[in-house]
């Protein structure tokens, strides 16, 4: 691939084409650098709640009005510079870069599917950790219309360590901050409102242009880091910022018992999704081990009182590993086990993305089958579409290669 239209010196692209070579960033990958890490610690943000905001301008003597105004600068116009707030006097937007940033991260690689329906960045955090995030793009389908879905991290590594997953197998690093976790889908937002994106080859389908849905299925376990998490959803939902509605929000969770059941309390009607991928405790202790602190009978136990506290469905994730949770009497276990919960429960079939790990998916006859047993039990199920392949589009894996090209190589952090 080669950059094209940046407004860059010449000197500056030579140099950033090298980089994108040495690492081999294929396809429509560019390399971007964004804020420039500072020395001085700033207050980011976008990782502040609006009250907290007005909160923040107070103690600087600023009317609390002001956060408002910058609210909607940062959320809804998608600002990236806090000389472009017109309306706030000049000392204030001086005062601001002073002592403030919009989200301290420089974007490492981007690279699109052949279809641009899937991209994917590279990330790295003020501290040097890399993270990735997704962006998904869907097509309308029947009375469907487009979707554009980002997949962002809730974390710098995991420590979860199941075993067909390449971020479990990185252990753990950092949680994100509030601001880290928001700052992903303001991104792709701004990408998409300079450039939406129109279907191909589907007549009469309108350019999609903001972001609808935003699942936290990046790297790491969101309950994990429940407060920065929680906090990062309703910086998002916020009307008078980003105003993405919670049903329009996916937290997936490995299966942490304690912290499902608190989900359950908050008053956010954000979707639920549970990491189940496989039956039996026997089996599921061997690819997440986590599973030996949560059992199967306790997860579904909370998976029961969120449903009952909330009246909302729960998908239950199910990473089909060709020959170790795929077989017939496994789907049959699966059905039994789930189909107590009635219409409440879902399962999304995902075909495993290959990793280093040595798991294949299995052939479309298997899932097929697979599928249909579940539906025998009465148990609603559907397949995950695989996507951008081409890129190591499931979570961890960008990042994995990056980082095991730079070992052999120059290190990323000195380009
Ligand atoms: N930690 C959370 C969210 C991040 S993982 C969780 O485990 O739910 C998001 C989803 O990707 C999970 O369902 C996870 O099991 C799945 N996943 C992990 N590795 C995968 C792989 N190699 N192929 C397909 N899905 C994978
Ligand atoms: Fe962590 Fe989720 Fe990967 Fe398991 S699947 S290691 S919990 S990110």
């Amino acid at each position: 691939m080669t950059l094209s239209t940046w407004p860059l010196p010449r000197s500056l692209v030579l140099k950033i084409q090298t980089i994108i070579d040495e690492y081999g960033l294929s396809m429509s990958s560019t390399f971007i650098p964004t804020t420039e890490t500072t020395s001085k610690k700033k207050t980011d943000l976008l990782g502040l709640t609006l009250p907290e905001l007005q909160q923040w301008l107070v103690e600087r003597g600023e009317a609390p009005f002001r956060a408002r105004q910058i609210y909607q600068w940062l959320f809804q116009r998608l600002v990236t510079d806090f000389s472009a707030m017109t309306n706030l006097s000049h000392s204030l937007r001086e005062k601001l870069a002073e002592e403030a940033s919009i989200g301290l991260m420089i974007v490492r690689s981007e690279q699109h599917s052949k279809d641009d329906r899937t991209r994917k960045i590279l990330l790295q955090l003020e501290d040097g950790k890399l993270i990735e995030s997704v962006l998904m793009l869907y097509p309308p389908l029947g009375e469907n219309s487009a979707r554009a879905t980002v997949c962002v991290s809730t974390q710098a590594g995991c420590a979860y360590g199941c075993t067909f997953c390449a971020t479990g197998q990185m252990g753990f690093d950092r949680h994100l901050s509030a601001g880290e976790i928001v700052a992903q889908a303001l991104y792709f937002a701004r990408e998409l409102r300079a450039v939406p994106w129109a279907a191909q080859g589907l007549p009469g389908s309108a350019p999609i242009g903001h972001i609808t849905n935003i699942v936290l299925m990046g790297m790491g376990e969101p309950l994990h880091n429940y407060d920065n998490t929680l906090r990062a959803l309703r910086i998002l939902n916020s009307p008078d910022g980003f105003n993405l509605g919670a049903r329009h929000m996916t937290v997936s969770t490995v299966g942490l018992v304690p912290a499902i059941r608190k989900l359950s309390q908050e008053q956010l009607q954000v979707n639920l999704a549970i990491s189940l991928h496989a039956p039996t405790d026997e089996l599921r202790s061997k690819t997440m081990p986590v599973n030996r602190k949560y059992p199967i009978e306790d997860l579904l136990a909370a998976c029961q009182d969120y449903i009952t506290a909330t009246r909302r469905q729960v998908t239950f994730e199910y990473v089909l590993l060709a020959g170790v949770n795929d077989t017939p009497a496994y789907a049959h276990k699966l059905g039994e086990l789930l189909a107590p919960l009635k219409q409440f429960a879902h399962v999304n079939c995902i075909p495993v993305n290959a990793t280093s790990a040595d798991y294949r998916p299995p052939g479309g006859e298997a899932i097929r089958a697979f599928r249909d047993i579940l539906l025998q039990h009465g148990v609603s199920n559907t397949v995950r579409a695989e996507r951008g392949d081409d890129i190591a589009a499931a979570c961890g894996q960008l990042r994995t290669r990056f980082v095991e090209r730079g070992k052999r190589q120059t290190p990323a952090t000195q380009a």
